[in-house]
């Protein structure tokens, strides 16, 4: 049995000191896949430095964040296109849409994530969407190319379950991390009403450490603690929630 993380940023100097031991716990917990969101023109080196020490288990990937979305997106989004035809990348992202902390570059970051939609298309590659406060952007914005052989995940996902399934309908899967063993989250009940089918299982290393470890910095061995607890959600053993979101995860990215 092994699993997938879809959603590590491991490459942040958050782990600096002790990276290689963060490695050896994941594979020692059987995660032996790690796909690497990008944030920034700053954060591709140290990301594909450690896809290049580990190149059978972390998988990078290029995009814009939309929180790194500001004055000088436009050259960002240039640099993203030129480290495409540079480098290998196994998806674009982590784009999308981010109201919750400031607004002030709303109608940058919807530009942003479309133009990263349209790369996402040219390249065949799959697109790995962050969502806060901004589903009606999300969709509004996917719309025009929905019919278009989109796919990817809704990573991190918090909505409901309309909000699920519309996505699943566009051609994505669901990620699920740390969230889903907050007190008061409801996303277990969301989790729980939609089934595993659809799901991918992530851990967005550092951020959302899934209980017990919440509020500690997060790294891709707590992943079996998500995975445990989708388990326990569902009703299905930990294996076929494995299998099932390792099919899943295998779906989006082709590896
Ligand atoms: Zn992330």
């Amino acid at each position: 049995m092994f699993f997938t993380d879809t959603h590590s940023h491991i490459y942040l100097p958050e782990f600096d000191s002790d990276r290689d031991d963060v490695m050896q716990r994941a594979f020692k917990n059987n995660i032996n896949k790690i796909f690497l969101p990008n944030i920034d023109s700053k954060s591709v080196p140290a990301m594909l430095r450690l896809a290049g020490e580990y190149p059978q288990h972390c998988f990078p990937m290029i995009g814009l964040h939309p929180t790194s979305v500001k004055e000088n997106y436009t050259r960002e989004l240039e640099n993203v296109e030129l480290w495409l035809k540079k480098e290998k990348f196994y998806g674009i992202g982590e784009v999308g849409i981010d109201l919750y902390w400031d607004t002030s570059f709303r109608k940058e970051q919807i530009k942003a994530f479309s133009h990263q939609i349209q790369l996402s298309l040219k390249h065949k590659l799959p697109l790995i969407i962050h969502t806060r406060n901004s589903f009606p952007e999300i969709f509004s914005t996917l719309m025009p190319f929905s019919g278009k052989k989109l796919k990817g995940i809704f990573h991190s996902f918090t909505g409901s379950i309309e909000q699920a399934e519309k996505a699943i309908q566009m051609g994505f899967k669901i990620g699920i991390n740390g969230i889903v063993s907050f007190k008061n989250s409801g996303l277990d009940k969301t989790v729980a009403a939609l089934g595993t089918d659809h799901l991918v299982l992530e851990t967005d290393s550092p951020y959302l450490a899934p209980v017990p470890y919440r509020g500690k910095r997060n790294e891709s061995a707590y992943l079996l603690h998500i995975a445990e607890k989708i388990a326990e959600i569902s009703g299905e053993k930990l294996e076929t929630v494995a299998n099932k979101t390792n099919r899943n995860a295998l779906e989006v990215y082709g590896i």
